[in-house]
């Protein structure tokens, strides 16, 4: 059977030769240091405290700085927990007292994080897309909505609904921006530079589930939690010790200095979003066309990673019908991992940056072709 084209939202596709290159590392060895016996075992069954897995650590954290654009005045870490884990940690040593933490809520996982606030402290929700179900990024209100915040919280792209944040957003004065990026971090410039402390799960655009990057500007270690934190759960404590305070997810780790070598050859941030805005421009530019498929996402707010639409039909029952159909014969044509959230129904192509070009165009075609057969 040939390979299916992976549209799932995550864990999702990676490119072939992080695939190679990893089988290699863990079948064959010769991780391209030193000959020691330990560079002839598995990366699955050495130290993370080996000289051949700090090789591959250093490497990742450097590539992090190079490809993905993180400031060299912050400190990159790969923690574990998920980017869910970090909508605690976040409160936890950031909120400050008598400061409130405002959220932009733009859907389901910025809502996640805005509950784990809530449960910790005073949340401030300052902007939200919620009345017309996320179609949209709404607009940042000016500073006098967050000037007394501990910090901003916002989700550059998400994933269910299929918006994105243009360029994040430029606060006035010096509270600090936090940003989920688990969806859409690398895949473009975005204005990265504005992030006092990011975080991604790694599952979509940087390699497998389990690791998840973090990154935060040095000031912001020293801030003082209000509350009790444990060890584990302060960026402190794995800032300190390189994110080896305890096991990091070493296999996590070798895939994403992979999925970030690979981007490097496949020309840097620049090279990836220039390939990601045709790939979603070929998308939106049918979904447009006003056949049977509506777009969820309004224009400029539109997802390059996830692309969301429902289908037209005459009633509910009918358009059930249609997205049922459709799903089927999308299987059929081996497009896997198309079938969108309850919560906007319909449909989802997730595009990250490991789908190839030549996919969404075998895409659009299946797609045109099924509008053309199905009424
Ligand atoms: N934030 C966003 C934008 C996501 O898409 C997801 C997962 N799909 C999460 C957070 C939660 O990530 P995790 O499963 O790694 O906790």
């Amino acid at each position: 059977m040939t390979r299916p084209y992976n549209l799932s939202a995550g864990p999702a596709i990676l490119p072939p030769a992080v695939f190679e290159r990893t089988a290699a590392s863990i079948l064959e060895i010769g991780e391209r240091g030193p000959d020691t016996l330990e560079s002839h075992l598995s990366i699955l069954e050495i130290s993370h405290r080996s000289s051949t897995f700090d090789r591959i650590h250093d490497r990742a954290i450097e590539l992090c700085h190079d490809v993905l654009g993180i400031p060299r005045t912050h400190k990159v870490l790969f923690l574990q927990g998920g980017a869910s884990m970090q909508f605690a940690m976040v409160p936890m040593n950031l909120a400050q007292a008598g400061k409130p933490a405002a959220y932009v809520d733009t859907g389901v996982w910025a809502a996640k994080a805005i509950k784990e606030s809530k449960l910790l402290g005073e949340t401030r929700t300052i902007a939200s897309s919620a009345a017309s179900n996320h179609d949209h990024i709404p607009a940042m209100p000016g500073p006098d909505a967050y000037r007394d915040a501990s910090y901003v919280h916002v989700t550059s792209n998400n994933t269910i609904f299929g918006t994105e944040w243009e360029q994040l957003p430029a606060l006035e004065g010096d509270v600090p921006l936090v940003v989920d990026l688990s969806s859409n971090i690398g895949s473009r410039p975005m204005g990265i530079e504005r992030v006092a402390l990011g975080y991604a799960g790694a599952q979509k655009n940087l390699g497998p589930s389990g690791v998840t990057i973090a990154f935060i500007r040095e000031d912001l270690l020293t801030r003082d939690p209000v509350g009790v934190v444990p060890s584990m759960l302060r960026y402190a404590t794995h800032a300190a010790e390189n994110s080896l305070y305890n096991t990091p997810n070493t296999f996590g780790i070798l895939v994403l200095r992979n999925v970030l070598e690979w981007m490097q050859e496949s020309g840097g941030l620049d090279g990836i979003a220039a390939i990601n805005a045709r790939k979603a421009a070929a998308l939106y530019e049918l979904l447009d066309a006003g056949g049977i498929y509506r777009p969820h996402a309004r224009p400029g707010s539109r997802s390059r990673m996830n692309v969301t639409w429902t289908m037209t039909a005459a009633d509910d029952a009918g358009r059930d019908a249609l997205t049922k159909r459709f799903l089927k014969a999308a299987e059929e044509a081996g497009f896997s991992g198309l079938k969108g959230h309850r919560l906007v129904g319909g449909c989802r192509a997730s595009i990250y940056n490991a789908f190839p070009e030549h996919g969404v165009t075998a895409l659009v075609e299946f797609m045109r072709e099924f509008q053309r057969t199905a009424g």
